[in-house]
């Protein structure tokens, strides 16, 4: 049969990670907690699936989730999403990506992104019959390059994907970079899929520079969030897109008829749990106190770091180690260290000199210092 995606294959997550439990790796190569949520959550969602919301939630969302997401939003960046016609619940970020690409892009219209990229964005472009059109972030600190976005933009240039805090390497956007990229779009159509599913963890002091704040960025962005990270539940595959309501109507088409709705009793456990913002606003403290509890592990190993600004992942640099290309590295250090990490290059980095992996420190203690007795011994 003929292949829609022939350059496709099985996502790295899943082949680490049954490489890492073939081994019985220490594993910090998908993202996700090896902890359990705030019981709090998980007796809301018992209390929701007992006094029966197990059949079809509304095909947006429960509107008191898209409520609480709209002042949630309104208090943090200060635009306001009507709950109604401008908030969707979705089965997971990927989901709501997926979406937002299918509901805009045509067959050669062209979507810019930023290399290395969080894997699932290039395949739905492909699948539209859209090209993708690349920009390298520079150097092993992945900085961004404006000329080469402005660039990249041409008349068939349909869409621009950003993601900060940005998987895999834990960089940002600060606010000047909104403002530039705000000022580069201004006399385009493009639209703009906004990855945030890290919002909450952003380190230092820093802020989350969300496309909420910049009035002209969210009248032409689909801003795509997640539960898993906030709440860690990776598992419950929730999320949310919010869009002007022009947008958000074309999403819908597609949406409805996607998945149609999303698990309804986690809807409701979520809604009240949001309720509280103490729920997510100390997130960054909790993981930057892992961040830094890992990295001050690691500080005397031969691997070089500068701390993530966000993200619960962490690039390590191992220019000093070896010369191997990361994904022979990482594998090497499953085989024989026993420890998982992912290698960079497969979020489309076609860089050598890369020599960078991605350790993912959303972990308990134990995990986090067995992980780095292994990174001392190499
Ligand atoms: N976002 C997760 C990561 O980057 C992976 C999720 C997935 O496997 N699709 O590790």
């Amino acid at each position: 049969i003929n292949s829609k995606l022939p350059k496709v294959g099985t996502t790295i997550f899943t082949t680490i990670g049954k490489m890492a439990k073939e081994h019985n790796a220490v594993n910090l190569s998908q993202g996700f907690p090896d902890f359990n949520a705030d019981p709090t959550l998980l007796a809301l969602v018992q209390e929701a699936i007992s006094d029966g919301h197990n059949q079809y939630a509304p095909m947006q969302g429960l509107y008191s989730l898209r409520e609480i997401i709209a002042e949630k939003i309104q208090s943090l960046y200060g635009h306001s999403y009507h709950p109604e016609s401008e908030i969707t619940i979705t089965a997971s970020a990927t989901q709501g990506i997926f979406t937002a690409i299918s509901a805009f892009v045509e067959p050669r219209d062209e979507v810019i992104l930023f290399k290395p990229a969080y894997d699932c964005y290039e395949p739905a472009v492909e699948l539209c019959g859209g090209i993708v059109v690349p920009i390298q972030l520079e150097g092993t600190e992945f900085k961004m390059d404006w000329q080469a976005l402005k660039n990249a933009i041409g008349p068939r240039t349909k869409m621009l994907i950003i993601n900060t805090p940005h998987n895999p390497t834990g960089t940002i956007l600060s606010g000047a970079d909104m403002l530039q990229l705000q000022a580069i779009l201004r006399d385009t159509n493009i639209v703009v899929v906004s990855d945030e599913v890290y919002e909450h963890l952003v380190y230092d002091g820093q802020a989350h520079e969300s496309v909420a704040k910049y009035q002209d960025l969210a009248a032409r962005s689909i801003l795509c969030a997640s539960f898993g990270k906030t709440f860690h539940v990776t598992g419950w595959k929730m999320g949310y897109c919010a869009a002007p309501q022009n947008l958000m109507a074309e999403f819908r088409k597609i949406h409805q008829y996607v998945v149609f709705c999303v698990n309804h009793p986690m809807q409701h456990g979520v809604a009240q749990y949001l309720k509280t913002p103490e729920h997510y606003l100390g997130l960054h403290q909790f993981y930057q106190q892992k961040r830094d509890y890992f990295l001050s592990a690691i500080q005397n190993s031969r691997f070089k770091f500068k701390p993530c600004s966000g993200t619960y992942f962490q690039i390590l640099d191992y220019p000093d180690i070896t010369n191997e290309p990361d994904v022979a590295f990482a594998e090497r250090l499953i085989k024989e260290y026993r420890l998982a990490s992912i290698p960079i290059s497969v979020f489309n980095l076609n860089n050598e000199d890369n020599k960078q992996l991605r350790f993912c420190f959303a972990k308990t203690e134990e995990t986090l210092d067995k992980a780095a007795e292994i990174l001392n011994k190499i």
